[in-house]
Parts: structure tokens; C-alpha cells; sequence
């Protein structure tokens, strides 16, 4: 499979580059040149095959020759080392739990597929691949956690002062090897700033093989699509499939856009709703056909509050730019932190099961649906929601009653076990600042 920027259809690069590079040179996102379909039969009997082939099944042409099957298969084997699994939450509501990885969120997945794909390129190259990530929380974790003691690699994490959870932060600190964490003086943005300036400057790419590991990087993106394939193969399992559609959670709206291509590429899903907080940029999109950011508002699902986001020019250029093919496939809807709130109270007093933030707003976008279209539950849709993450990390914004009733992941014990505070480095605001220390540490 070849790979082209949004900004240039004409040149074409392989798997390999457009991974390592993250985003094209012109500064557009990668996509593939084609989609590929898979056979009917392959959905139909989907029940019959382990995750393993399935993930294998939908990843390997977009990779070709790029990665050897005998290694793709390990690293989709340590990809999906923990479970996703789907529950019913009332009537035909279900919800599909993305956060048993290791740092409790779904980055976990795209994470540690990208970190293995890396590793396989990395072996060819003479000099070790430097990882320059900035994070507003969850993606500085798993990259961490994905990358830490892979030969060949090393990760500097860039996260801002007094911008992220404790929790996050020790999951970004604790583990040392080959991940360094820089504490910017700074918020989400400047971190933003400072690594991208450091990809266009010539004294670092003269002693650097630099790379990025955000969410635009096609290995993250591509991976995503594991998780509907697998929750597809749960539905069917258990129930009389009709309709089915998903509510994702969205902030840089790469989520629901590998939702979109796994539709695309075979998978039946009827429809999907793009959650989203008081961000709004797309749900006035579909309104207005007018895209138009305003300044990043903040609110308790922080790992959304982003305005203008990088994935839906994907999401864009696969509908072909055309509105209505678009809003046939796709809704959006925006909600508050006070109905966020009122969501997570409610599904815990009703229904005994706790959201996190996120993972409402996936679930308020399903009821609104439903009001919306009238369905009797007969005939509705199956409906599912993606909780992105699991409550404890943001268990300072879930409602102070509640607080006590949320349990403490095993995992969670084995990281807190880690946790003897490494040397932080701590570093202004300036790219000046830190282009120095950058140069100086090698
Ligand atoms: C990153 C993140 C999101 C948003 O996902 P996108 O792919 O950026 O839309 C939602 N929930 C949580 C918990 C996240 O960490």
C-alpha cells in the first residue's frame, strides 16, 4: 500500500515512510491511496476466527512488504494483550471498554502497535530513533508505556506544567530507560510549538532521526479500526444484529475516523455519532457547512478540548468532500460538563455503572439519538458507546459522592509500585531553551 499527503496526491510513499514521518513534509496527513475491501464472507463468519486473524485479516494490506507477516503477527500479539470488553448497559445501549491497557486508556492500542512497527524499522538504522511527543495527558502515557525498553528508541515526552493529572504524570515519569519526560512551563500548545519547530530545525535533524508518535501517525490511526472488527464479532455473537451504530468520544476525531474507514472497509455499521464537549467545531460544521474553530474552551473531559481538529480533513477527504454523503454516515453532537455530570450520576444510580467524562459524552450522544429519532426498542438500533478511559484517571472531575465507589485497577497497583520519583527536567517556554538541551544531551 502507498500512502499520500492530503495536500499532494501525487506523491506517494510506503508504509515505512509515512510512519516515521509522522506527518508529510507539506505538512498534510497521510492517507492510504486506496481502501481496501474485505470479502463478505470474512464479516459473515467473523464469529470463526481469533482476534489475532482478524486484526491481521484488516491490517496486512496496508502494509504489504513493508513488515514481514511473521513479525506483523507478533506485534498485533502484543498489541491485543488485554481485553475490550462489550457490555449492555440498559435496553439496546451498550458500551465498549477500550481502557484495560496499561495506562487505562484506548491510546494504549494505537500506541503500542505503532511502537512495534517502529521498533521493526528502527533495526535498519545505524543510529537510535528519537520519539518527540508533546502530550495534554493520555498520549504521553501510552507512548511511554509502548515504547519504554525497545531497542533502537527513545522517547522524549514533552507535557505541560500544572496541565496534566498526577496519575498522568507519574505514568509519564516513572519508568526511566529510554523515555525522558520534559516538564514545559508552558501549556498543551507551547509543548505543541516547541516540537514542531524541532522537526524543521536543521541542527537537531543533523544529529537526530526524529520522529512523532501523536495521533495523526497513520500505525495510531489504522490500529484503531481492531477495536470495532472485535466488538462487531461480540454483537454478533449475542444478539439478532440490526441496526448497528457507534457514539465515539471526540476530540481530535481520530477515533471515529478509523471508525469510518473500518465501515469502508466492510464492516456494517449504519451509522456513527461524533461526541463531542462544548468544543464544537464539527457539530456547527454539519450544520452550517461552515468550519470555523473558535479559541479551546476547557471542560472536565480535557482530553477533548481541542477545537480545530487534525483528523477530520481525513474524515473529509473519505466522504470526497461531499456534505450530504457525509451527514448520511455521520452525526455530532455537542454536550455540557453540567449534562456530562448528570450522565455519570445517573447511569451510576440507575443503572450502576460508572462513566468517566469521556466516556458520557459517548454515552449522552446515544440518548440524544434515540430522543431524537423516537425508536421503540424493538426495532432500534443496536447502539454502542466507546469508553475511552477508565474513571480513576479522571476521577477528580467525577462527582464527589461518587468518588469512593470507584475501584482501583490491579494495574494500577503495579504502576503505583514503579513510581520512586525519577530526576525531572523542568524547562521554559522558550524553543531556544530547549533546542540547547536537546543538542547538549548528546
Ligand atoms: C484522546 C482521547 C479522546 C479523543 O480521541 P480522538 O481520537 O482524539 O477523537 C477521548 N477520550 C480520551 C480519554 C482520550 O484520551
Amino acid at each position: 500500500m502507498l500512502y499520500h499527503s492530503l495536500k499532494n496526491k501525487k506523491k506517494l510513499v510506503s508504509f515505512e515512510d509515512a510512519v516515521l514521518r509522522g506527518l508529510s513534509p507539506d505538512g498534510g496527513l497521510y492517507v492510504p491511496k486506496y481502501i481496501p475491501k474485505l470479502e463478505s464472507q470474512f464479516i459473515h463468519n467473523i464469529s470463526n476466527y481469533d482476534i489475532y486473524t482478524i486484526a491481521m485479516t484488516i491490517i496486512k494490506p496496508y502494509i504489504g512488504k513493508s513488515i514481514s507477516e511473521e513479525f506483523l503477527y507478533e506485534i498485533i500479539h502484543d498489541t491485543l494483550n488485554f481485553p475490550f470488553p462489550l457490555k449492555k448497559i440498559h435496553d439496546n445501549i451498550h458500551v465498549l471498554e477500550l481502557f484495560h491497557g496499561p495506562t487505562l486508556a484506548f491510546k494504549d492500542v494505537g500506541a503500542q502497535f505503532m511502537a512495534g512497527c517502529l521498533s521493526f524499522f528502527s533495526k535498519k538504522k545505524e543510529r537510535t530513533v528519537t520519539v518527540l511527543v508533546a502530550t495534554s495527558g493520555d498520549t504521553g502515557g501510552a507512548v511511554a508505556k509502548g515504547f519504554h525498553k525497545k531497542p533502537g528508541i527513545e522517547v522524549i515526552i514533552l507535557y505541560p506544567h500544572n496541565g496534566i493529572s498526577s496519575l498522568q504524570e507519574e505514568q509519564i515519569t516513572c519508568l526511566g530507560d529510554n523515555i525522558f519526560s520534559v516538564e514545559i512551563n508552558g501549556n498543551f500548545d507551547d509543548c505543541q510549538k516547541i516540537v514542531k519547530k524541532s522537526f524543521l530545525d536543521k541542527e537537531i535533524k543533523e544529529k537526530y532521526i526524529l520522529t512523532s508518535a501523536n495521533s495523526i501517525n497513520i500505525a495510531r490511526w489504522l490500529s484503531q479500526m481492531f477495536y470495532y472488527f472485535l466488538s462487531y464479532k461480540q454483537i454478533k455473537i449475542s444478539n439478532n444484529l440490526k441496526k448497528l451504530i457507534f457514539s465515539v468520544p471526540s476530540g481530535n476525531f481520530g477515533n471515529v475516523c478509523a471508525g469510518i474507514m473500518a465501515e469502508k472497509m466492510g464492516l456494517p455499521i449504519n451509522l456513527f455519532i461524533a461526541s463531542t464537549n462544548i468544543n464544537d467545531t464539527i457539530p456547527r460544521f454539519l450544520k452550517s457547512e461552515k468550519y470555523h474553530p473558535l479559541p479551546v474552551k476547557k471542560t472536565i473531559s480535557n482530553a477533548m478540548d481541542i477545537s480545530d481538529p487534525s483528523n477530520f480533513s481525513r474524515i473529509w477527504h473519505l466522504y470526497k468532500k461531499n456534505i450530504f454523503q457525509l451527514k448520511e454516515k455521520l452525526l455530532s453532537y455537542k454536550f455540557t460538563d453540567e449534562e456530562t455530570i448528570e450522565a455519570i450520576n445517573m447511569v451510576w444510580e440507575k443503572y450502576k455503572y460508572m462513566l468517566d467524562p469521556h466516556g458520557a459524552i459517548g454515552y449522552l450522544g446515544i440518548r440524544k439519538f434515540f430522543q431524537k429519532t423516537k425508536n421503540n426498542s424493538s426495532s432500534a438500533p443496536i447502539a454502542v458507546f466507546l469508553e475511552t478511559a477508565h474513571p480513576i484517571k479522571f476521577i477528580n472531575k467525577i462527582p464527589f459522592s461518587l468518588r469512593k465507589e470507584i475501584l482501583f485497577p490491579k494495574k494500577l497497583k503495579t504502576f503505583s509500585n514503579l513510581a520512586e520519583k525519577k530526576e525531572k527536567i523542568f524547562l521554559s517556554n522558550k524553543f531556544k531553551i530547549f533546542k540547547s538541551w536537546l543538542l547538549e544531551r548528546k
